[in-house]
């Protein structure tokens, strides 16, 4: 399914040109660019409304199917008695921004940021750093509290079904803030108060856009890649694509052991750039991981949740360090997920993120597989891989 079609299903029309008609726009049924930007707001989730004679909050809200309580969140700075005809307010239309049914591009991925800020102005947005084909690495960043979690997702290009679990678990969260409502049995508000969640959902995003389609054919990159990948045959090309589009093996890039990785990565045959498993030339060789390195020496959090695909496993260790509480916090992982609480394989046990930030930091780190099957998993899993995240994710801001 394209984006535009994600539109038209939320606008309730039936085809491009039935869409056209309805905004007075010239039915070509294409999507031109006087479509595309009438289109934007059902892929935003917002629109801006400048307030017309005789308009209140109830009334906006009713034209434009949404509730009174989300106009006055999206809009902090007005009063809703003193409205004047020409203000500019942002409309939450009335839907979630989040789509949990098509695969998630690094386009999506802005577009459901930049909804969810406008939807909910307390996040924060801030890129942390810059890939080597230009796609920002993007951060959210949510709560007051002096207490710091990180939560990572999509180190893995084809383990990008871990991007829409953590935008999901934000737009649940905000608007739990926002309603004052619970989620998964907490506070929500209480949470934001006492904790900050800095997100980094997609770490990977050319690779991600390389598995998901949103890189072409044709497209800076696609033919690099392309013939990276023929050194390896038997990896499918390139829905068996977990490196950036360098062929770097991201979680494979910390200085944790990284010397034994390559070892043992080498020995494996994954001694050049490709698909996957290739540690890079040295360690933070690659602009993603540095990027994650420096957002983590800067917000200096006190819990690492790291999102990857597959096997309903939570892994908790590196090496032999004995981070104080961090099994016992694994445990209630595991209790409140189903998932296993495992040390790590030694065959991939050195230089992911959660093996460097335990080694540095001695706190708890976490590396949590998702869904069971082969990678990239299909998006029919989410609603049972979401049920069993929302514990941990909830679990990470109240005891992180
Ligand atoms: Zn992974």
């Amino acid at each position: 399914m394209e984006l535009y079609e994600l539109a038209l299903r939320r606008a309730g029309a039936p085809s491009l040109q039935e869409f056209q008609r309805k905004e007075g726009l010239v039915p070509t049924g294409r999507p031109d660019a006087p479509t595309w930007s009438a289109l934007l707001p059902w892929l935003k989730g917002y629109r801006a409304y400048r307030v017309v004679p005789g308009d209140n909050y109830s009334r906006i809200a009713a034209r434009f199917g949404t509730t009174v309580r989300a106009i006055i969140t999206a809009n902090p700075n007005q009063d809703p008695l003193n409205l004047f005809v020409g203000q500019l307010l942002t409309i939450p239309l009335g839907f979630e921004v989040v789509p949990t049914d098509l695969p998630f591009t690094y386009e999506l991925l802005l577009f459901c940021l930049e909804g969810l800020a406008a939807r909910y102005p307390f996040l924060t947005l801030r890129p942390i750093g810059e890939t080597a084909y230009g796609r920002k690495i993007q951060q959210i960043s949510v709560g007051l509290g002096p207490r710091r979690v990180l939560y990572n997702g999509a180190h893995h290009a084809n383990e990008w079904i871990t991007t829409p679990l953590l935008m999901k678990f934000l737009e649940s969260y905000a608007r739990a803030i926002s309603e004052n409502g619970r989620i998964f049995g907490f506070s929500a508000q209480k949470l934001y108060q006492r904790v900050t969640l800095h997100l980094v959902p997609m770490v990977n995003p050319d690779g991600v856009d390389l598995v998901t389609g949103g890189l072409r054919e044709g497209e800076p990159g696609w033919a690099e890649a392309k013939a990276l990948s023929e050194a390896y045959p038997a990896i499918p090309f390139p829905e068996g694509w977990k490196a950036n589009l360098r062929g770097v093996d991201l979680n494979l890039n910390y200085p944790a052991l990284w010397e034994q990785a390559r070892e043992n990565k080498f020995a494996q045959g994954y001694d050049r750039p490709g698909p996957r498993d290739y540690v890079g030339p040295r360690p933070l060789s690659e602009p993603e991981s540095e990027a994650m390195v420096r957002l983590t020496e800067l917000i200096k959090p006190g819990l690492t949740l790291s999102y990857h695909s597959q096997g309903e496993v939570v892994y908790w260790k590196f090496l032999q360090i004995e981070v104080p509480g961090a099994q016992a916090l694994g445990e209630r992982f595991a209790a409140v997920s189903g998932y296993r609480l495992e040390d790590v394989p030694f065959a991939s046990g050195f230089a992911g993120y959660k093996d460097w930030f335990i080694l540095t930091r001695d706190l708890p780190g976490y590396t949590v597989e998702v869904g069971r099957g082969e990678n990239p998993l299909p998006l029919s899993q989410f609603g049972d891989i979401y049920a069993k995240n929302l514990g941990i994710l909830t679990l990470g801001l109240a005891e992180g």
